[in-house]
């Protein structure tokens, strides 16, 4: 017998046949906390999150899904759906109840002469950069080859060429998912236009997307990425030089501003560790020559601790922030808002509450919306936070 939590919290026991009958009908493994394997199953980037769900379903295609989602329906199951576990609040497993594991599904297809790539809805961003590489060609996504690409673009989806090319949903030509009624669905713009519409920044509530159709970019594979470090007594003229310096920028440049500690790496000068910094960081899509010549009044901002700035390749520039973000080891708790400008007194408040923060392990980093993530109708997807 298998105790399993619904979803208005009450207890469902399974017996033995009920959960056999559904071993059976799905292909890849069922765990239960008996099972090897359950407990690396289960985990998932926020190190704060220890949710033991009844059942782990490791899905390995459309069919197990749709036998998941069925079996979680019929029987009013807590469910919980995994893609790359990265979701700060955890939503990817839940206490008692049926986990819905993606992971393995993280096949990719490219076809380099359409530009056009199919991601399996379990796939890292790293599993998706190493395939279009291949070809020179990149999806727009995030900064962290460990996130997985479900939560990322139903969430909406920012990284490094988002000023050239948009979000991760503006790049999105269409899914396959399967819809809390068991049924599996395509939609694009011209089929099932609303739920299109809202998989494109409203989360995972719609159904388990199991392909992504992504439209694909000439990149690289070698680019610009400035990354000089400042010391934090700096930060306030630093972040107005960077201010004035974005005013201009062209669509090919985009950054992400970090306060942050240097970390006890060491292939940071000993004498940098521990160190409170500020970083003007951004990587130039376009021709490397080009953006070393741009990039550079941004590493004269100030006296400098350190420059990390380098032509890199572009899969390493998606890779960089791995090494200070271990899965499963970070204890993680976000806050984030948008903002319509950043004046003075803004910039002193982010200074002031970066000296004051609770802990050196907490960094503060501002995400430029500019360029073609900007341009997009606000209506047009549902992703709110684009326009204000
Ligand atoms: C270290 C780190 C770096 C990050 N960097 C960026 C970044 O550069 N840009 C950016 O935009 N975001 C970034 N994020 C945020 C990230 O995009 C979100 O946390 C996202 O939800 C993670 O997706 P996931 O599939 O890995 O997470 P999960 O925890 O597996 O899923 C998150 C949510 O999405 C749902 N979901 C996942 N896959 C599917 C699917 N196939 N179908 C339906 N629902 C699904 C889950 O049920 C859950 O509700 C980062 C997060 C971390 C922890």
């Amino acid at each position: 017998m298998i105790e399993i939590t619904k979803l208005d919290k009450s207890r469902l026991s399974l017996d033995q046949s009920t959960f056999e009958a559904f071993d059976l009908a799905v292909r890849g493994e069922v765990l239960t906390s008996e099972h090897g394997g359950y407990d690396e199953a289960r985990r998932v980037f926020n190190g704060m999150i220890n949710k033991r769900p009844a059942l782990i379903a490791r899905c390995t295609g459309v069919a197990d899904v749709i036998q998941c989602v069925n079996f979680a329906r019929e029987n009013s199951l807590l469910t919980a759906v995994r893609g790359g576990g990265h979701g700060a609040p955890g939503n990817a497993v839940c206490d008692g109840g049926l986990m819905i594991d993606l992971s393995l599904m993280n096949g990719i297809r490219v076809d380099p002469q359409a530009r056009v790539a199919w991601v399996e809805g379990g796939a890292a961003l790293g599993d998706v950069d190493h395939e279009t590489q291949a070809f020179g060609l990149a999806v727009p996504a995030g900064v962290v080859s460990t996130t997985g690409v479900g939560g990322l673009t139903t969430g909406g989806g920012y990284g490094w060429l988002r000023g050239k090319h948009g979000m991760t949903i503006d790049n999105l030509l269409a899914v396959e998912m399967v819809t809390p009624d068991g049924q599996f669905r395509r939609a694009s713009e011209t089929e099932n236009t609303d739920l299109f519409w809202a998989i494109r920044g409203g989360g995972g509530n719609f159904g388990v997307v199991t392909t992504f159709e992504f439209r694909l970019h000439e990149v690289g594979p070698m680019l610009m990425v400035c990354n000089p470090m400042y010391a934090a007594e700096h930060a306030r003229e630093v972040m107005r030089g960077w201010r004035a310096f974005m005013e201009n920028a062209p669509d090919e440049f985009t950054t992400e501003f970090f306060f942050w500690t240097i970390p006890e790496f060491p292939h940071f000068p000993e004498e940098t560790h521990g160190q409170d910094v500020v970083i003007p960081c951004g990587v130039y899509n376009g021709p490397v020559e080009e953006g070393e010549k741009f990039v550079q009044p941004l590493r004269e901002l100030a006296p400098m601790l350190v420059d990390g700035s380098a032509p890199m390749r572009f899969v390493d520039i998606q890779s960089m922030f791995d090494i200070y973000l271990p899965y499963g080891d970070v204890i993680c708790y976000w806050k984030a808002l948008y903002m319509d400008r950043l004046d003075d007194d803004m910039i002193d408040t982010f200074v002031e509450h970066f000296l004051d923060r609770p802990g050196k392990q907490c960094p503060l980093v501002l995400h430029d919306l500019r360029g073609a993530s900007g341009r997009v109708p606000a209506d047009s997807t549902a992703f709110p936070g684009r326009h204000w």
